[in-house]
Order: structure tokens, then C-alpha cells, then sequence
């Protein structure tokens, strides 16, 4: 990989030409099974030459290119350029021009990135392509991840499709759905007795001790490098006319540092002329990242919160990737809204009847964030704004139900004849 210079260390800033997972100056300092356990957290940042690569990647080859998958941006991905990657098709996600709900809520423009089309039905798709890239050239035979679900379910179709083994952590409360998605693509399933805290530490210590390749956020250095195309299809589907707000679910904070990465990589290649502000939704009750936000505290000593929103893609008691994800929201001068749990019921149905777009809560949070932000009146007129929808809906049904009953939804029930069809289209 010619492209990339090495990675540096988000903590000490220690740049590695040879690295595998976290710096390893961070690796030792405590003892296993503290309490609080910090001995993984130097998340490194994937280094690249630009100057290099603007040389021969430009805005007309990108355009020329015929393949839409992810793989259109490989100068700009961490890996060799003839490494086979997954058979699934990842990337090229729509980008709906909500016109109507602009001038209802008084902006600009408003777009919706419905990454719940991406092949196993969420945004970790872009990332589990990349981890199994990476497994091919360290020649493992064995991936693994801790998962809410998704990044699991990612992982697992990605490598169904390539006939690689792989053995997948989730708490038992994952979404049924979710595990099917597991069950169904052949998955060695390890349901942990646990929140996804616990099956994070279990599978980091399984990985070490029977050497699999490990995906896991906030640990793998790469897993943000497969989120930021979700930036480079934004920008490019845009035609570089960057948008000012980036609406974006945050739970391990993954996905709003990879966002934050592309769009670095794009204005640093000179195609985009500035950074639009990232705006990180989380749920109330998983509130790590705001609360660090807000009070300006110390996220490397920061301890655990408690951790129980119902959606479960953004409940993370200790955000993995919370380096990047702050540096993300704060850089940009963005800022972090948080959303209750009934928002979030409120909101997937208000989504949905408004876009024809189905989200799981976690997706459905960035438009419950949305909402708040309008009545808030943190939003102005002449703003283009991007919400971005992680997860699909039919991922997490017991909870669409619940907001069925939340907001009274009605439906009939009818007898199979037209007379009494009449009758009660009559009543
Ligand atoms: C993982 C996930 C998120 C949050 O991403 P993080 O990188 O953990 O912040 C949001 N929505 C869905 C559907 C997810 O699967
Ligand atoms: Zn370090």
C-alpha cells in the first residue's frame, strides 16, 4: 500500500509504520481485569500521501469509473489495489433530495443517505468489507467481532459471501432479527450473558488467545476508514457541494469519526472546499459522548455510564471510539443532541410516513435529532443539511410495535365480505 504512510497513535501521537490494532505504548499500563480497564484505548489514525495520490486519482477518473461499489475510492482506502474483496456489493447507497420537507422545516435543502440499502441492512457494511480485506492480507483464517448486532450481522454476511470462518460476540438482548442475520449466514454465535461492554472484553481476550483477526470499533484502526466512504458518496452524489450539517447516530462513535475522516481526506485531495459541522445524535440513556461534550470532561479517564436505551446500536456505556468521535464533533464545531427513547419511538414512524424510509431507532434517532435541532431553532435558513439513516427498520420489529402503541397507530380488522367492508367504511 503505497498510499498510506503508517498510522498515529490518537494519544501520544506516536507514528507507526508497522501496526496491527491499538499503539502499543497504551497497551500495558494496567492490569487486566481493573476495574477500568484502559489498556486498549490508543485508537490509531491511518496516515495517507496525498501528494501521492493526487497524481494519479482525480475528480474525472473517479467520474470515468464504472464500478459504484465502495472500491471506486481504493486510493483512498487502506489496502492493496488487487486484494480480492467481498462478492456482496457494499456502497453506492441512495441520496434522497427531501424537498418538500425542506420547506416544511425552513432549510435549504435537506437530503437523506439511506445506508439501511446496504447489503446486510445497516451502515457497518462499509466497514466489515474493509476487515475482511484486511484478514485476506494478514492471511487469517478466522475473523471475529463484538457486536450490538450489526456490525456482527455485517461481518457475517460479508464473510458468508467469501467463505470465511468467523465467530461473532452479542449480548443475548440482541435483537432477534439481528441473530437470525448470524444464524442465517452460518456464523459460529456466541450470545454473551452480558451487555455489549462484556462481549467487547470477551471477544478482545478470545481473539488474543486463539489469534483471529478482530474487527472490533475503536480496537481495528481500519474500521473508519470503511465508514468514511459513506462521506466520499455524499460529497460525490452532492457534486462537491458539501453540505453545512451532517446529522449522525452515535453509539461507539465509529461512524461519525470515519464521516469526519473522508471528509478530511477530500478537502485535503482539494476536492472540497470546507467541512460541514457534525452534529452527533445519541440517546439520552447512552449519553457518554454528549455528556463529555457538554462538560468538557476528559474522555480518556472518563468512566462508564450506564447504558440502556433501547436502541441498541447506540448504547455504549464507554464509546469505543469516542477519541475520534469528539475530535469529529468538535473540530468541525459541531455538537452532540440527545434524544429519549420515546423521540426515538415518535420518530421512526414520522420518518418513515414522510420519506418511505424505514429505520431501525438507531437510524431513526438522527431524525429525532433533526426535530429537536429545528425546534431548538439551531438550524437556519440557507443551511443544506444530510441525516444519515444507519440501520433498516425491519432489523428491530418488537420496537416498531412499541411505537405503534405509543402513538396510537390504528388499523381495522375486517371479516373477508364486501357488505361488511361497507359497513364499516360506512361507520
Ligand atoms: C453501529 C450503529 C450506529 C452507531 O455507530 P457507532 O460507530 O457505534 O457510533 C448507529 N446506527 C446503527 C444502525 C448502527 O448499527
Ligand atoms: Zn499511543
Amino acid at each position: 500500500m503505497k498510499n498510506v504512510l503508517g498510522a498515529k497513535c490518537m494519544i501520544c501521537s506516536k507514528f507507526f509504520e508497522d501496526f496491527e490494532y491499538v499503539c502499543p505504548e497504551h497497551q500495558s499500563e494496567h492490569e487486566p481485569e481493573h476495574e477500568f480497564d484502559y489498556k486498549n484505548e490508543g485508537i490509531l489514525d491511518i496516515k495517507y500521501d496525498y501528494n501521492l495520490i493526487k497524481k494519479t486519482f482525480t475528480k474525472q477518473k473517479l467520474a470515468n469509473n464504472k464500478d459504484k461499489s465502495i472500491w471506486r475510492y481504493t486510493p483512498l482506502l487502506p489496502i492493496n489495489e488487487n486484494s480480492p474483496v467481498p462478492n456482496l456489493f457494499v456502497g453506492n447507497t441512495p441520496l434522497y433530495s427531501l424537498n418538500k420537507l425542506a420547506d416544511k422545516f425552513n432549510v435549504k435543502n435537506l437530503y437523506l443517505k439511506d445506508d439501511s440499502r446496504l447489503p446486510t441492512a445497516s451502515f457497518k457494511d462499509r466497514a466489515s468489507a474493509i476487515a475482511l480485506v484486511k484478514a485476506w492480507e494478514k492471511k487469517a483464517d478466522v475473523i471475529t467481532a463484538a457486536s450490538t448486532g450489526n456490525a456482527g450481522a455485517a461481518l457475517s454476511g460479508l464473510c458468508a459471501s467469501s467463505g470465511k470462518e468467523n465467530v461473532i460476540f452479542v449480548p443475548a438482548s440482541a435483537p432477534q432479527a439481528k441473530v437470525a442475520q448470524l444464524l442465517m449466514f452460518g456464523s459460529k454465535v456466541m450470545l454473551v450473558n452480558g451487555t455489549y461492554d462484556d462481549a467487547f472484553d470477551l471477544c478482545l481476550k478470545a481473539a488474543q488467545e486463539y489469534g483471529w483477526y478482530n474487527r472490533n470499533t475503536g480496537f481495528n484502526p481500519y474500521m473508519s476508514e470503511g465508514k468514511k466512504t459513506c462521506s466520499f458518496e455524499i460529497c460525490e452524489q452532492l457534486k462537491w457541494k458539501v453540505p453545512d450539517k451532517i446529522f449522525v447516530s452515535v453509539g461507539d462513535g465509529c461512524i461519525i469519526g470515519g464521516i469526519y475522516k473522508g471528509l478530511k481526506d477530500l478537502f485535503k485531495m482539494g476536492w472540497i472546499d470546507h467541512i460541514p459541522k457534525l452534529i452527533g445524535i445519541q440517546a439520552e440513556k447512552s449519553s457518554y459522548m454528549y455528556q463529555a461534550w457538554k462538560n468538557n470532561e476528559n474522555i480518556i479517564t472518563k468512566p462508564f455510564v450506564k447504558a440502556e436505551t433501547l436502541a441498541d446500536s447506540i448504547s455504549a456505556g464507554l464509546p469505543r471510539d469516542r477519541i475520534k468521535a469528539l475530535k469529529a464533533v468538535k473540530n468541525t464545531k459541531g455538537e452532540f443532541i440527545t434524544v429519549s427513547d420515546k423521540e426515538i419511538l415518535r420518530a421512526i414512524p414520522d420518518l418513515a410516513k414522510q420519506t418511505g424510509v424505514f429505520a431501525e431507532p438507531a437510524g431513526a434517532a438522527t431524525w429525532a435529532g433533526f426535530l429537536k435541532a429545528v425546534k431548538q431553532n439551531i438550524l437556519s435558513f440557507d443551511e443544506s443539511i444530510v441525516i444519515i439513516n444507519t440501520g433498516s427498520g425491519l432489523k428491530d420489529i418488537n420496537n416498531a410495535m412499541k411505537s405503534v402503541e405509543l402513538t396510537n397507530m390504528k388499523y381495522n380488522k375486517v371479516e373477508p365480505s364486501i357488505d361488511k367492508f361497507r359497513k364499516m367504511m360506512a361507520s
